[in-house]
């Protein structure tokens, strides 16, 4: 029962063979980037194979996926003998609008649904849908999965998902917040809900996920009721190189006095600011953390502030929609392997009555921890994200229950 995860962006793939039948085991995984430029290059590793590179021109989408399939059937670096040991491809879906609120066995609707909510995320739906018609052609009978970013937000209320804009962009076009990292935020909170022995339709959670895109999400009772990212994942935290929210009139007033066009706007917001824009030396946390406690560098230290702030000023809006808080839990990049970050967000959260385990919270080395005391009324926990995991076990839900359908159908 295999199923291979595919995430295809706008010059790259990644991908995941995840074999169901044996606890969900990774057999193999690699990533093609440069996809559409010269030198393209593919790194792919099977389960205990020698790693295997690979760099071609390769133009299309197309050109790649079967250049992978390749990959995972050769004898030598591959680990399945033939297509037929593929039981499902999974697909990573940017957005799926206010049309898909699970995930959903592709047919000529949901390429339609997936192709019309391209207006809203043109870098990534029509990556996605790529990836969708070359498997399509390259693998006829494998059943295929859309998994949205987008869709465990869909539960948000529409107070919360509005922006107050005349009513009639909503209506026209669909302009709302939809939020993304969906199966990240359901897959931590559903992980730290077992792990504690939690009831997930009685909790009140915060999840924090935060990588080199960064966003939060209010679940209450097991459904999201807000987050910070939006119509874009622009909105909400500061990130590696987003600027997150900012005055949309700053925005016009910048774009008009250095004569900017959309292209160099959008550029600005999601390319050039964040960590990097405050720091002026690096999207990457280590590195302004680095700079900022070795180097004195002031720079980096106020990046790290209005980080830090950021979040905390989120958490508490947080608490307030949902008129209070059980859990808050960390995960990304930062969220998962920065102790520092954890503590000094949760060392000024002291009037919620967190207790805050400061010997735990160590490097956790990708492991799932409980970093607040026993007695502490607020439980704070580290958990590692695992967005193909979800993909595969969506994939793999869908497909049976459609057989099952089909079966029952025959049996009338
Ligand atoms: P993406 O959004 O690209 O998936 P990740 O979730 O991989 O991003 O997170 C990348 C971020 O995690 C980077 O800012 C990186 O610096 C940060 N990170 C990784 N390891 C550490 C660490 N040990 N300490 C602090 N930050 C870290």
């Amino acid at each position: 029962m295999n199923i291979l995860v595919l995430n295809c962006g706008s010059s790259s793939i990644k991908y995941q063979l995840i074999d169901m039948a044996n606890n969900a085991e990774l057999l193999a995984k690699g990533v093609f980037e440069r996809i559409g430029l010269k030198d393209s290059e593919l790194k792919h590793q099977s389960k205990r194979k020698e790693p295997y590179m690979l760099i071609k021109d390769v133009e299309k989408h197309a050109e790649g996926i079967k250049i992978i399939l390749k990959a995972l059937t050769d004898p030598n670096h591959g680990i399945i003998s033939s297509f037929d040991d593929i039981f499902a491809v999974g697909h990573r879906v940017a957005h799926g609008g206010e049309i898909f609120d699970s995930s959903v066995l592709v047919n000529e609707e949901v390429k339609k649904g997936i192709e019309q909510y391209s207006e809203l995320a043109p870098l990534h739906n029509p990556a996605n849908l790529n990836g969708i018609i070359s498997v399509e052609k390259l693998l006829p009978k494998v059943p295929q999965v859309a998994v949205f970013d987008t869709a465990f937000h869909q539960t948000i209320p529409k107070h919360a998902y509005m922006y107050a804009l005349p009513y009639s962009y909503y209506e026209k076009h669909k302009i709302r917040r939809y939020g993304f990292h969906g199966t990240s935020h359901c897959y931590v909170f559903e992980k730290a809900c077992d792990a504690l022995f939690m009831r997930k339709d009685q909790v009140k959670a915060i999840t924090c996920h935060l990588g080199n895109g960064a966003s939060i999400a209010a679940i209450k009772n097991g459904k999201s009721v807000d987050t910070s990212m939006g119509l874009t994942p622009v909105e909400g935290l500061m990130m590696g190189t987003r600027s997150g929210n900012l005055d949309a009139g700053a925005l016009l007033h910048i774009m008009k006095k250095n004569n900017m066009t959309i292209e160099d706007a959008n550029n600005l917001i999601n390319k050039k600011s964040g960590l990097y824009g405050i720091s002026g030396l690096s999207n990457d946390m280590r590195d302004v953390e680095e700079a900022a406690w070795n180097e004195g560098n002031e720079r980096a230290q106020l990046a790290l502030n209005m980080y830090y702030y950021r979040i905390r000023k989120y958490i508490g809006a947080y608490v307030a929609v949902m008129n209070g808080v059980d859990l808050i839990v960390f995960t990304g990049g930062i969220g998962e392997n920065g102790p520092e970050t954890r503590e000094i967000i949760c060392k000024k959260l002291e009037y919620l009555g967190i207790k805050f385990d400061f010997e735990k919270n160590t490097d956790l080395k990708g492991k799932l921890e409980m970093i607040s005391k026993h007695d502490s009324p607020v439980k704070i926990m580290v958990v590692p994200t695992n967005e193909e995991l979800v993909i595969a076990q969506d994939t793999f839900k869908v497909v049976a229950a459609h057989e099952d359908e089909v079966n029952i159908d025959d049996d009338l």
